[in-house]
């Protein structure tokens, strides 16, 4: 599974706001049970789950009803007690009914007692089971997936396993779809199972649904059979290698497919309609990576075939069902948008999955790292392979970032069996410090012997499960090497160093004198084995010297020849640590230019940006330059830190670089950095390269390109946006929308309100706020109609919108009239009595809204 972390920090933005303006608090979950337990108690554990049955196979038949948003389901499932002789199968089935449950016997049915309470379906058998015995259970079901909600305690939507997305048609805004999301054990809501990561099935699924849809799920599809009787067609999905009950899949709605072909593996990229012209540019790598990953692990892909397909309101950002994956809509991007973001790490880490998940499932959520940490460092092998280390580099580093900032706050071991929730696996730590530990453990035992232990422990762990002892294991065997100590140190222990770096030189003996301390907190962080690579410079050249770092406090001596020009601690810059190293400014520019990695230059840069007013402003300048697009960016988001004089400087050398620069997302930094940036003595130059831009293909780029020229001479520029507003492609109607709200005016109106009225997607909650501002400039006549506007938004579905146009009538209330809307005059009276009015107006809608919302956490913030 990934997360949309670009959604998941907007979401949580949200959360926030809530929290803070409802007033509740909530506890924080980061509780240790081990110190919290007296000596009395034993620590929680939460290990795999016993295994009294081992599931064989699950034969499904379903039939969505669309109208109650139910599925009738026949499940038959085939067991085999794993030991011991049973007289009973105990089942996951939630909030269902249950109508029937039967054993089947060479065709012949007989009816079990069960009970079923909470969660569980207790199944009697007709007599013991015995062990290897096989026996096949047939229970006959409704799915409530929306029932769920009501039985399961709390009402987290994402555990609802099957979603009908506008079952009855009535959004004119969303296609009519069925989807499911199973990890971690929520598709025991729509079919009975044992729910655990620590079992494999093989599997069959009928799915009748309406002619005019497609369906998709795991494995192959075998038949397609139109019912004539009812107008509905059966699609039976056959999956032949056994994949554990949370990868399970099936998805229903209609979708463009594109199709493609990896050597006899049939690929399918399945899409909403308007982007199947674009199908190619989102998933268009995916066969060159089945081909790397296969190569990379020695390992041809697995399974029999591979779709990816995009649905709508997904509750995560992205999910590895076996051969079917599953894509928030935020993947679908035009050419254009493409340019300027995309989320080919997201098609990698699922691919990866693949692998590591699918073929080898964690055996438990403790394990859980096993899948994301893998699938995570996928994305970066990818990279590597397809862009070469720079960019990689660049990715490993925002997923350190990532992980040293959620660092701050909490502290776990990347395998841990004392969560609260499973949930709470899905976390930094066990994504990127997981990707991160993998990057260091390749990097000590050598490439070679990284990926040839990787396919040791695929081979070994094919369609089963594994445990972190498994990967070590398999590192063991290959490397010859007890690794307990780095896999203690890292995946079950807390924590990272925090190095001080110091060095000294002695003349007289020719000797660097290294010092490295360890400064983390060792009562709850371990005391490190740290082996690493110093490089050290001097006019004879550079010399690599391996050490290791293992003590608190720890000096060493390495002979030198000269004085050192610089010395590059953890030369390959893979160590998952905070670190402060003393360099004065010659010994940085020194490492920017001589040092040979990606990481090298942004760490000397990001070192020398205090001093980019001064002694360092010539290599910053040298890097706008560099070969990599990143350091370029870097680069140009430090043109605030600059003085006036040097920004005077540096504007020809700027506009240079929009003129030849070709990456959209350096010409966007570019851009962004000129506009805003009102300095009356720009050069006509600029305006002029800024002028061809204006058909950029990036849409980013388009829009500051016309902001830049707007901020100039609004009048001159405004009148080419008329062509925006009808153009087919909303993207192109949303930067007209985006300038209007700031250069606008009452022109512009009609507009701008069917704009809001139209518009679609998740981003809507800014355009009412840009919608806001608008109205805020415009004449009380127009801003009285926009009250309209923006009340009937209120009628949304969507809180989120409730939200934002609550928000935005109540700063009409606030501000409208309170500026320059008055003024002095004979009209002055009028206006005020007017602007009085829009007050008014925007009143009486808020008292509708809050007098109509259901939504408990939305009335307390709109009773702030
Ligand atoms: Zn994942």
């Amino acid at each position: 599974m990934k997360i949309n972390s670009s959604r998941f920090i907007y979401f949580l933005f949200i959360v926030v706001f809530f929290i803070n303006s409802c007033g509740t608090t909530k506890q924080n979950g980061n509780n240790n049970s081990y110190s919290q337990n007296s000596m009395n108690e034993r620590p929680v554990y939460k290990g795999s789950a016993n295994r009294n049955f081992n599931l064989v196979h699950t034969k499904l038949q379903l039939y969505p009803d669309w109208g109650n948003r139910y599925v009738s389901g026949t499940a038959y499932i085939t067991l085999t007690p794993h030991r011991y002789p049973q007289n009973e199968v105990i089942l996951d089935a939630r909030a269902m009914i249950i109508s029937e449950v039967n054993q089947v016997n060479n065709g012949y049915f007989s009816e079990l007692g069960y009970q079923y309470e909470g969660d569980s379906l207790i199944i009697n058998l007709d007599g013991i089971c015995a062990p290897y015995d096989t026996i096949e259970i047939m229970v006959d079901y409704i799915a409530r997936p929306e029932e769920q909600e009501k039985t399961g305690g709390t009402a987290i939507r994402g555990r609802q396993g099957l979603f009908f997305i506008d079952p009855d048609g009535d959004d004119p805004e969303k296609p009519t779809q069925i989807w499911t999301q199973g990890e971690t054990s929520n598709n025991s809501v729509w079919f009975p199972t044992i729910d655990q990561p620590n079992q494999k099935m093989t599997q069959e699924i009928y799915l009748t649904v309406d002619t005019n849809y497609i369906t998709l799920s795991n494995g192959i599809l075998v038949s397609s059979l139109v019912n004539e009787s009812n107008g509905t067609r059966t699609d039976y999905w056959r999956q032949s290698l056994p994949h554990a009950p949370y990868l399970t899949m099936i998805a229903v709605g209609e979708f463009a497919v594109v199709n493609d072909q990896w050597n006899d593996i049939e690929l399918k990229y399945m899409v909403e309609k308007e982007y199947e012209p674009f199908a190619k540019d989102i998933f268009g790598n995916t066969p060159e990576m089945l081909d790397f990953f296969s190569k990379t692990f020695n390992y041809e892909f697995p399974w029999e075939k591979y779709s990816q397909i995009v649905v709508r309101d997904f509750v995560s950002g992205a999910m590895e069902n076996t051969t079917a994956v599953v894509y928030g809509e935020f993947v679908q991007l035009d050419d254009r948008e493409l340019l300027d973001n995309d989320y080919e790490d997201f098609v990698a880490h699922e691919l990866m999955h693949h692998w590591f998940g699918d073929l080898v499932t964690c055996e438990s959520w403790a394990n859980i790292p096993l899948n994301e940490a893998f699938a995570t460092y996928g994305e970066y092998l990818w990279f590597e392979y397809k862009y070469g280390m720079d960019y990689a580099d660049n990715e490993g580093l925002y997923d350190l970032q990532l992980y040293l900032k959620e660092s701050v706050k909490k502290q776990v071991n990347i395998i841990r069996f004392d969560y609260e929730d499973p949930d709470d696996m899905y976390d930094r730590h066990s994504y990127q410090k997981g990707g991160r530990v993998l990057h260091m453990l390749r990097h000590y035992v050598g490439d070679e012997a990284f990926f040839n232990a990787c396919s040791v422990y695929l081979k070994r762990r094919s369609y089963k499960t594994a445990e972190i002892h498994d990967l070590r294991i398999a590192f063991e065997e290959v490397t010859g090497e007890d690794l307990n100590w780095f896999f203690d140190q890292w995946f079950f222990a807390s924590g990272h160093p925090i190095l001080n770096i110091e060095y000294d030189y002695n003349q007289e003996d020719l000797l660097l004198i290294l010092s490295v301390s360890q400064d983390q907190n060792l009562s709850t962080t371990p005391l490190y084995k740290l082996p690493v690579a110093v490089d050290v410079y001097t006019d004879n050249g550079v010399h690599r010297t391996m050490i290791e770092v293992d003590k608190k406090q720890q000096t060493f001596e390495l002979s030198v020849n000269s004085k050192p020009l610089l010395v590059n601690f953890d030369a390959e810059k893979i160590l998952v640590c905070e670190k402060k190293e003393i360099k004065i400014t010659e010994e940085w520019i020194y490492q920017y230019y001589n040092a040979p990695l990606y990481l090298d230059r942004v760490e000397a840069l990001l070192a020398l940006e205090d001093r980019i007013k001064d002694d360092s402003f010539d290599v910053f300048m040298d890097a706008l330059n560099d070969p990599s697009p990143d350091i370029r960016q870097l680069v140009i988001d430090r043109w605030d830190l600059l003085t006036k004089t040097d920004r005077d400087r540096t504007i020809e050398i700027f506009t240079d670089l929009l003129l030849k620069e070709h990456d959209s997302k350096v010409k966007f930094a570019l851009m962004e950095s000129f506009v805003g940036d009102v300095h009356p003595r720009h050069p006509a130059s600029v305006s002029k390269a800024v002028m061809n831009l204006r058909n950029d293909p990036s849409y980013l780029v388009q829009t500051l390109s016309y902001q830049y020229l707007l901020e100039r001479d609004s009048s001159d520029w405004i009148s080419e946006l008329i062509n925006f507003e009808t153009d087919s492609n909303y993207k192109v109607r949303e930067i007209a929308f985006y300038l209007y709200s700031i250069f606008g005016d009452e022109d512009q109106y009609d507009f701008m309100a069917s704009y809001i009225a139209s518009e679609k997607g998740t981003s809507s909650y800014q355009s009412l706020t840009d919608f806001t501002e608008y109205l805020l400039s415009c004449s009380p006549e127009v801003a009285l109609k926009g009250c309209e506007v923006l009340g009937e938004e209120s009628d949304s579905d969507a809180w989120i919108i409730r939200l934002g146009a609550y928000r935005g009538l109540e700063r009409l209330n606030a501000e409208y009239g309170t500026s320059n809307q008055v003024q002095n005059g004979p009209d002055a009276e009028r206006n005020q009595m007017l602007s009085e009015n829009v007050r008014k107006k925007a009143t009486q809608w808020m008292n509708i809204i809050r007098s109509r919302e259901e939504n408990e956490l939305l009335k307390n913030a709109f009773k702030q």
